[in-house]
This record gives structure tokens, sequence and C-alpha cells, in this order.
């Protein structure tokens, strides 16, 4: 095309279209989904802008929010388009080329590793699946802002746009034409799309429509069928009906010489979703099914695995709102990148089901940005900025209560799984099915976000108490399983006044530690606390159900009743004060009578409110 001008993708975007289009993985489907989440995001976009300026939706056909999937069965070509924002030809250049995102790096190495391409959309990088099952892609858009374009590539590192002089008006939105490859015909047939819509994208909140075709009766005139064989050719899906038998009978005598019933193939837009909004139904009318389908399609976590956990509640009062939210099975790639970077939380947030943003960070604190969900509120304003909502009264309540029900999600998958209870009898309940799916979970959990209920605690001094029932760790009781501050509450000794902790490296490391000495052979137990961030940690979590948190390797450490102390600090007093004058200088306080040791002879201890020796191993590496 003489107007087309020509582009490089972004070296990063190009491995990855290679990978694509070179791969051997058989789900292909994921493409429509892909898109179909695309024009969805852009009709959320629109529609948004339109709350605050009608103008924008323009007037006729442009002011339906919909999503049209079209098939030329012959030339190989599906469509999908929708009227959301569009693209202007600096999009065009932007989106889908030449700037790569944060994921696709992420993406093209775990490609490399496991070849799952599953989870594409996690990653921002959904839109480049369409090579999975086309070498020629047309995008073709119209912005608000801007004259309509042609984007076209065929996967072979260079893209070309064009203003568009040739197809007919969009009005506003994007088409994005497929040319489907020889081996992925499948996809131009209708029942198959019907299946997948179904399948992936049932909880799009727009509507979906297919360019149906139809059987129907008309009549002709006897004598001239001729013109009808073109479309019997097609007609290789059965027909519904047969024929419709009453008319043919009553009309039988005056029109059997002059006409004839033949079978036409006409289309029309069939809905393939019903736009329901699970949140909106009653939680006891939402099956278990539908609510895993629910986080698949909000997470695009199409893996195999579900969610550990949901609750779908409704909050009454001064500030109305109904609200979802799930635990993913697996921590995201990027999840401490963003934490560190501040970013957004995972909540979609909607006003009176329009979809307002998915980047609140007011809706919940950063160390739950693990959680998938979203809210959706009738008390807050629909027709104001976003910055204007953002400062919203309302969201201090609704972020107090999305945290309440977070914590006690978590804690129920504790709750509920045999593996977590100490109680023999419980343990042995019968193994239902349930009861087999539940097993482990909270093992589960806390591997993929134990770190985050730890920032918490660090972070959030209002739910501290909460958050440290959540903590797991191992212990010189724990034989190797991870336990939790209530079970260690109830195998204290009595008279044990604090809780025990010691840190370090590895629990391997830490078991041969001296400090543990006495206390083992007394037969208390003592918390290995091996994760740098449990240095940070114990310097929030003073106490636990009025119990102090004593680190054995400090100062300050108390065994039960000591009936020799006296004697001894007297009897060697002499020679601690020696020592202390010889090791004076060395960064040594003080020399002292110790009842923490067995075996050994001496031990260096921390001050009481110093770092201790991890920490200071751990600041060390950190500057280095
Ligand atoms: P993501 O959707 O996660 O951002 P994609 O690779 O699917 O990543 O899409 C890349 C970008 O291309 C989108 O962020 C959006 O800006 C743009 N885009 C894709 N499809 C459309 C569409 N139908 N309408 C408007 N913009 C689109
Ligand atoms: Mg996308």
């Amino acid at each position: 095309r003489s107007n087309a001008e020509r582009f490089e993708f972004q070296a990063e975007v190009s491995r990855l279209m290679d990978i694509i289009i070179n791969s051997l993985y058989s789900n292909k489907d994921i493409f429509l989904r892909e898109l179909i989440s695309n024009a969805s995001d852009a009709l959320d976009k629109i529609r948004f802008l339109s709350l605050t300026d009608k103008e924008v939706l323009g007037e006729g056909d442009t002011t339906k929010l919909d999503i049209q999937i079209m098939l030329d069965t012959d030339r190989k070509i599906l469509s999908i388009r929708d009227r959301g924002i569009g693209m202007t030809k600096e999009d065009l250049i932007k989106n889908l080329g030449t700037i790569a995102k944060s994921g696709t790096s992420a993406f093209v190495e775990k490609m490399q590793t496991s070849g799952d391409l599953n989870l594409i959309g996690q990653f921002g990088v959904g839109f480049y699946s369409v090579y999975l099952v086309a070498d020629y892609v047309e995008v073709i858009s119209k912005h608000n802002d801007d004259k309509q374009y042609v984007w076209e590539s065929k996967a072979d590192g260079a893209f070309a746009i064009s203003e568009d002089t040739w197809n007919e008006p969009l009005g506003r939105g994007t088409e994005i034409r497929l040319h489907l490859r020889e081996e992925a015909g499948e996809y131009a047939e209708e029942s198959k799309l019907k299946e997948l819509v179904k399948k992936y994208s049932e909880f799009i909140n727009f509507p979906i429509f297919l360019w149906a075709s139809k059987e129907v009766d008309v009549e002709v005139p006897a004598n001239e069928d001729d013109s009808s064989d073109k479309e019997d050719e097609k007609s290789e899906t059965p027909s519904e009906e047969d024929g419709s038998d009453d008319d043919t009978e009553k009309g039988d005598d005056e029109k059997k010489s002059k006409t004839k019933t033949v079978k036409e193939k006409t289309y029309e837009w069939e809905l393939l979703n019903d736009v329901k909004a699970i949140w909106l139904r009653s939680p006891k009318e939402v099956t278990d099914e539908e609510y895993v389908k629910f986080y698949k399609s909000l997470a695009k976590d199409f893996s195999d695995e579900k969610p550990l956990a949901w609750s779908h509640f409704k909050a009454e009062g001064d500030v109305e709102f109904k609200a979802v939210l799930f635990v993913p099975p697996k921590a995201p790639h990027d999840l401490f990148e963003s934490y560190y970077s501040g970013n957004k939380s995972n909540l979609k947030l909607y006003v009176r089901r329009v979809f307002i943003s998915d980047e609140f960070d007011e809706l919940l604190p950063k160390y739950l940005s693990f959680l998938k969900g979203l809210v959706d509120s009738d008390t807050l304003p629909l027709n104001v900025s976003r910055e204007m909502l953002q400062q919203h009264s309302s969201l201090k309540t609704i972020k107090k209560k999305l945290i309440r029900k977070a914590l006690d999600m978590i804690r129920k998958i504790a709750d509920e799984d045999p593996d977590e209870s100490n109680d023999k009898e419980k343990n042995d309940v019968e193994a239902t099915d349930e009861n087999d799916e539940k097993k482990g979970q909270y093992t589960k959990f806390w591997n993929e976000f134990g770190k985050s209920i730890k920032l918490g605690i660090i972070e959030d001094a209002a739910n501290r108490n909460r958050l440290a029932k959540l903590l797991r760790f191992e212990s010189t009781k724990s034989n190797g399983k991870l336990t939790s501050l209530d079970q260690y509450i109830k195998r204290m000794r009595s008279g044990q006044k604090d809780i025990f902790y010691l840190t370090g490296v590895s629990k391997e490391q830490l078991e041969k530690s001296p400090f543990l000495e006495r206390l083992i052979k007394k037969n208390y137990e003592v918390i290995f606390f091996t994760d740098p961030v449990d240095e940070y940690l114990m310097q929030y979590l003073m106490d636990y159900e009025d119990k102090k948190f004593q680190n054995v390797s400090k100062e300050g450490l108390k065994i039960g009743k000591d009936s020799k102390g006296k004697e001894l600090k007297e009897a060697f007093k002499d020679l601690t004060k020696w020592w202390k004058g010889i090791l004076a200088g060395e960064n040594v306080d003080d020399v002292k009578i110790s009842n923490r040791l067995a075996d050994s002879p001496c031990v260096v201890v921390t001050s009481k409110y110093g770092w201790s020796s991890n920490m200071e191993r751990i600041m060390q590496s950190q500057t280095l």
C-alpha cells in the first residue's frame, strides 16, 4: 500500500512473537478470550469516559457497547470487533509492537522454561496470542481523536500502519481481522467459536454477538429453483426446523403448481453470553464451579488450579457495596516487584455495575495486593473523575471491611485444612472428597503468600493480632512441619511467660546453636525464624495473647526459676570482672554468668535493644 509506514517490532516483542508462531502448544483456543478481554477493556474505557462526557459515545450505532464476532468461512477470516475506545495511530504503534511491557521478557523467559501459554494474559501480552492461529493479522481502529488506521503484520519482525481509505468506517472502536492459518481451520466454524465463548468469556460484562447462520424456509416460484443452489452447498449445519408442514398442507392445491419451499441460509446476530454480574446474585445461588470460572476470567488465570479461597459478601449501612474476593492458587510473577514499587491493588472497582478502575490503591493495603476480586458500590458517585473518587470518604470504610473479610477468608483456609489441626480426632475425620480438597491448602497458601502476611504485620498495626494468628514457622518441636503461635501457646510449659525464638539463615544452622542447649534440655520450645524479613517482623511483633517475644540470643532471657543464680554470680565475680576488662573495646558491653547454656562454656549474647547477629548479617549483605 502506497501510504503504509513500516515499523520494526521491539526486540523482546519480536522474540515473543517468534515463540508464539513456532509454538507447538496445543491449546490454541486462548487467543479468542484474549481478544474478547481486550475488547471488553476498550469498552470499559469508553463507558467510563461517557460518565462525565456523554458526547464521546457519538450517535447511532457507536452508542452500542458490544462485541461482534464475524466469520468469512470461505476466506478463513475471523473478525472481532468492538465499539470501545479505539486506538489512535500513536496507540497502535506503541501498544502493538514498539513498547515492550514489563511482563514481556518475564513471559519470554517463562515460555522458554515451562512453555505453558495459558497465562499470557497475566503478563500483559495477550494480544500476540493471535499468532497462534493466524499468519496475517489486521487491526483496524478508530479513536475519537484520530482518523481510522490499519495496523498489519505477518509476524516477520515488522508491522505496517496506513491510514484506512478502503474499509468501511467503524465509527469508533477496533476490528481485529485474523487470516487463519491452514491448520487453524476449526476457528472458522461457528460451533467452535460458540463453544469457546461459553467456556472462557461467559463473564464478560458486554454482550458478545456472533454473526451466525440460520436456515429458514422460503417459498420460491416452483420453476425457478436454481437460484437457491449456491445456498444448498453451504448447508452443512443441520437445520432445527424441518420445514413448516402446516403451511404447505394448507395452501397445497393453489400453491403446488406455482411455488415450493426451500431452505435458505440467512444470517443474524446471535447473543452468546448472558451478561450476568455474578456479584449481584445471592451467594447461595452461585455454584462453586461458577466462582472458579469467574475467578479465571477475572484474574486471567487459566491454569488448571482453582483459587485457594473466595469470599462473596454484601456490606450494608452507610456505605453499601458488594464484593467478591479470591485468593489465587499462585503468587503472580511480579508480586514483590509491584509491592516495593508501591503498585496498585488487584481489585476492580465498579460503581453501580460500571467499571471504574483496577488501579485503585485505596481499596486494599499493599500487603494484600495478591488478592483478586472486585467491589461494586452503590454509595460512590458515578459522574466524577477518578481523582475525585479516590478522595471519597466511603473508600476508607470499604477498605476496612475488605481487609476484615480478606483476613477472615484466609483464616478459614487454615480452619478447614485437616493438616492444620493438632486435634487427633479432627484429623481422623472421614476422608470425604471435600476434606481431601482442603487438605494441605494452608501450607500451600503460606508458601505462596506467607511473606505478604509478614509484611502485613509490619505495615498494619490495627490488624497485627489477626495477622499474627496466620503466621506459620518451624520450631524445635514442629517436627519439620509448620506450626502456629496458637499451637505454640498450647504447648507452653507451665510457668513459661515468654515466647522464645531464634533468628538465622536456616533451620539447620539454628538447630546447632548453643543458645538452644539449655532450653531444649528443659523442654522449652523455640521458634526458628529464617526469612530475612523475620528480623524486621520481630521489631513490630512485640507480643501475642499477652505473651512477650524473647529472642533467645539476646539479653534478658529468663528460663524458669533460677535458684543458684545469686550464688554463682558472687562466686565468679572476679572472673567476670577480669574478663570484661580484657574484652573492653572489642564491642563487648558486659560479661555475665549465664543460665542459658548446657554444654558450651560461653556464648556471645546481643543486648536487648541492639541488633541480633542475624540482623547484622542481613544489614551487611544489603550494603555490600
Ligand atoms: P493487555 O490487555 O494486558 O494490556 P494486550 O497484549 O492484550 O495486553 O494488549 C495490549 C494493548 O493493546 C492494550 O493494553 C490496549 O492498549 C491495546 N489494545 C488491544 N486490543 C485493543 C482493543 N480492542 N481496543 C483498544 N485497545 C486495544
Ligand atoms: Mg489483553
